[in-house]
């Protein structure tokens, strides 16, 4: 059984979806003004593993994802580039899509725009403000803490301390209690708006858009919501509280999944401590195997601090996972079957499928790939399995890669240039080193080159 830490409860639950295989899950997307950083490769990254895990399993996943494309960081750097907010939140949502598939976080189902969902969101104000729920000062539609009794369910917080909040608070004298926060806000001379009949010019709270969305895409309740540890208090607190006032059904969720942030020397990487790095800017130097491998080193609840050091251990650790696969492909062998890699292979994904049914114990998971690795190498360099069972375990570690994403690529090479790589091999063993040169400059010259490893040659894209 498959099991998951809830925030909700602070307790390991089984993981039982409201409809039995189908799971609907929503993470917070990224505000939109600036390239995405390591921060975020790290909640996304490890989000789309447990995705992938969890459709691995047999659960149905639909997985939802915002994009907050109106907010006051979106607003001031249009006005800081002389342009408006569209043209900014377009352009980093492009380039956060971009770095989602240089890491291989496909997983996604939906990106669903915070401004395309103007009439869902301005719905739910109007329900708000119909129960009583809502009420208006001078800049805005607030929501009225006072009325709402379990607020802090989730934080374990109470409404007195929502003051000392990290992020966003809607600050305004006249609010009611002082944790209350803003769901529309009206507009500014200069701000961007939307116009309806029932609620004055304005634009959303940072809160509503992913009630909003949520509620249309899965209606009131759902089985899971992610996000990071910082969005805990007051963003998702602030979601409980919306929705299920508007529906009166509790709970709005059923599991809450928070990951530990990555660290600079002890601190959040982040935006405004501007000690960041941007995900384009490391997957020059390293690429999104190594990413993603130093990612499941840790636990996603934890946070990893990090470092220089830290990713080249990632990737000398991946590099031994790396040429095994890549021994596995070149070993040939007259051997008989052995007769015991099926039950190898067996007890191998049990004891992985253990680890991640422990919440998505990864660094455990990535023990047990490593110990399967140490025998099968034994077996290999005593030449005691046959090239068959080598094959069996190739599609054991492909179907783990298809949650992991850690592996090199397989490059389909052309037959042509692999009977060319057969014939300078052959060339070399011959000791004709003028023929082994000139078919390595024939590869090349059709767009391929030959890496001669200890493990044996491999063929790449130049
Ligand atoms: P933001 O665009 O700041 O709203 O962040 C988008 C997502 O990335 C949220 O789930 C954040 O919790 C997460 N995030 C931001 N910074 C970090 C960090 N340093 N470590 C882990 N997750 C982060």
């Amino acid at each position: 059984m498959l099991k998951v830490y809830n925030t909700l409860t602070r307790k390991l639950e089984n993981l039982k979806p409201i409809n039995d295989k189908k799971i609907n899950l929503f993470v917070c997307g990224p505000t939109v003004y600036d390239f995405s950083h390591l921060g975020h490769a790290k909640t996304y990254i490890q989000f789309d593993i447990i995705v992938k895990y969890l459709r691995y399993k047999g659960y149905k996943t639909f997985y939802l994802q915002n994009i907050t494309d109106i907010d006051d960081k979106i607003i001031k750097k249009a006005n800081e580039e002389n342009t408006d907010w569209k043209t900014i939140s377009r352009r980093y949502e492009q380039t956060y899509l971009e770095d989602m598939k240089n890491l291989d976080v496909n997983s996604v189902n939906k990106y669903a725009r915070a401004t395309d969902h103007i009439p869902q969101i301005i719905s739910q104000v109007k329900r708000l403000i119909k129960k009583g729920y809502a009420y208006k000062i001078s800049d805005g539609y607030y929501f009225d803490l006072s009325k709402f009794k379990e607020y802090g369910k989730l934080a374990k917080r109470k409404s007195q301390e929502a003051e000392d909040s990290v992020s966003r608070i809607d600050e305004n004298p006249e609010k009611k209690n002082k944790g209350d926060f803003c769901l529309w806000k009206f507009s500014k001379p200069g701000d961007p708006f939307w116009q309806s009949k029932e609620l004055i010019k304005g634009r959303p709270g940072w809160h509503i858009e992913d009630t909003a969305i949520t509620e249309k895409e899965f209606g009131p309740q759902y089985d899971i919501h992610g996000g990071g540890l910082d969005l805990i208090f007051p963003h998702h607190e602030a979601e409980i509280v919306q929705m299920e006032s508007i529906s009166g059904k509790k709970p709005l969720v059923k599991y809450w999944l928070h990951t530990g942030f990555l660290q600079i020397k002890k601190e959040k990487m982040s935006k405004s401590l501007g000690n960041f790095f941007t995900i384009r800017d490391v997957i020059k130097k390293y690429n999104k195997n190594i990413l993603r491998f130093l990612f499941l080193q840790t636990h996603y609840r934890k946070p990893i601090d990090f470092s220089e050091e830290a990713i080249e251990q990632a990737k000398n650790s991946l590099q031994k996972l790396n040429e095994f696969i890549l021994k596995l492909k070149n070993y040939k062998s007259r051997s008989t079957n052995n007769k015991k890699i099926n039950s190898m292979i067996e007890k191998t994904k049990n004891d992985f499928e253990k680890s991640m049914d422990e919440d998505f114990e990864t660094p455990k998971a990535l023990t047990v790939l490593f110990e399967f690795m140490k025998e099968i190498n034994k077996l290999i360099a005593e030449k005691k399995i046959s090239t068959k069972d080598t094959k069996k375990i190739k599609n054991f570690m492909n179907k783990i890669n298809e949650v992991f994403g850690i592996l090199d690529e397989e490059i389909k090479v052309p037959e042509e240039i692999k009977e060319l790589a057969e014939k300078r091999e052959q060339a070399r063993k011959n000791k004709d080193f003028k023929l082994a040169d000139g078919l390595r400059e024939k590869i090349k010259s059709l767009g391929y080159y030959i890496d001669d490893t200890k493990d044996g040659m491999v063929i790449k894209k130049l």
